[in-house]
């Protein structure tokens, strides 16, 4: 199918079916700029569905670049609490405060100036520069590169590698309304080209499709391996609470409250309590009760009963309820 046409057929697609969200709103267009930079800070590692109450509370509160750049850390954390990866509440504020500065609260509209940014990487600045911008960039995201791969059936690893796929996406063609076509296309991934049963039979670009003509619409998983890595987890407990410290010893969480923990390098025989998850690694944590505190310079303790009224990452929060329960 000439590009042209997938394009044309894929926005007539989006016209039709896209879905309400608040930064997609009609809005003025220095407003919808700094719609697109919260949400796309956002969604980069979160759900469409989860993130839509955590923006429309973050814009209330702070509804403007301006109002971002200077808001205290407490109040940021506490708008973003639920979301997690808390990096990228920090970043977000920290491009705000630069933009301020160096650009005259103006958001850039190019590349090179939004790479800059913390927290901006090269998804981000090709979704900020199509979405708020219309600049012809498509942004890769998981929705698009699903529609990619099973639209021209790529499953070797080779063929599923970033650089091939942002050299693949040129089938998509551009449009003259980037806006739109970038968010049609994660749109289309999202609603019909969906990870498990696609709705091809609703989907504009199906009389094309080789996975829809081979009828094999599996996709290839990238071979890339979480990080195993192991943690002893210390806890002290006094009466109804538990200390806390101030992390500033490893780079996930950072400058929140966690346990104090410590991480071991290759273990022998460690028969971890807990698993989590956390950005690319897979945390095996073994759980120590302690008596001595006296070592802490400024524990924090936290009321068992009471969790609701500090500000901690869903780390800490689970880690306690674990506790509770076992
Ligand atoms: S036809 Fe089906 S598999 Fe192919 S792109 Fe559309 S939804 Fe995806």
């Amino acid at each position: 199918m000439k590009e042209k046409i997938i394009t044309k057929k894929i926005l007539k697609w989006y016209d039709l079916n896209k879905r309400s969200l608040p930064w997609r709103k009609q809005l003025p267009l220095k407003k919808k700029q700094y719609y697109t930079l919260v949400s796309e800070f956002m969604l980069q590692q979160t759900q469409i569905a989860t993130v839509i109450p955590f923006f429309n509370r973050f814009i209330k509160n702070l509804p403007s670049l301006r109002e971002l750049a200077k808001v205290d850390e407490k109040k940021l954390i506490k708008l973003w609490e639920g979301l997690g990866y808390y990096s990228r509440a920090r970043n977000l504020k920290k491009t705000a405060q630069i933009i301020s500065k160096n650009f005259e609260g103006k958001i850039p509209d190019n590349y090179e100036d939004l790479l800059s940014l913390p927290g901006i990487g090269n998804y981000t600045s090709s979704a900020i520069l199509a979405i708020a911008f219309n600049k012809p960039y498509i942004p890769l995201d998981g929705n698009i590169e699903r529609v990619l791969k099973r639209y021209l059936y790529l499953k070797k690893q080779s063929e599923i590698v970033k650089d091939n796929l942002q050299q693949k996406k040129r089938i998509f063609g551009i449009s003259s309304r980037s806006n739109d076509y970038a968010q049609a296309l994660m749109e289309l991934g999202a609603l019909i080209c969906k990870p498990i049963n696609p709705v091809c039979r609703q989907c504009p670009i199906s009389n094309k499709c080789k996975s829809l003509q081979k009828k094999d619409f599996d996709l290839t998983k990238n071979i890339k391996k979480n990080k195993e890595k192991y943690f002893i987890l210390k806890v002290y407990k006094k009466d109804q609470r538990y200390l806390l410290v101030k992390n500033t010893k490893f780079n996930f969480l950072k400058n929140l409250t966690i346990f104090p923990m410590e991480e071991l390098s290759k273990p022998k025989n460690f028969n971890e309590n807990l698993n989590f998850k956390m950005s690319n690694m897979n945390m095996n944590i073994k759980i120590q009760y302690q008596k001595d505190s006296c070592k802490f310079q400024s524990p924090f303790w936290i009321n068992k009963k009471k969790l609701d009224n500090y500000m901690l990452p869903s780390f800490t929060k689970k880690i306690v309820k674990y506790l509770e329960k076992n």
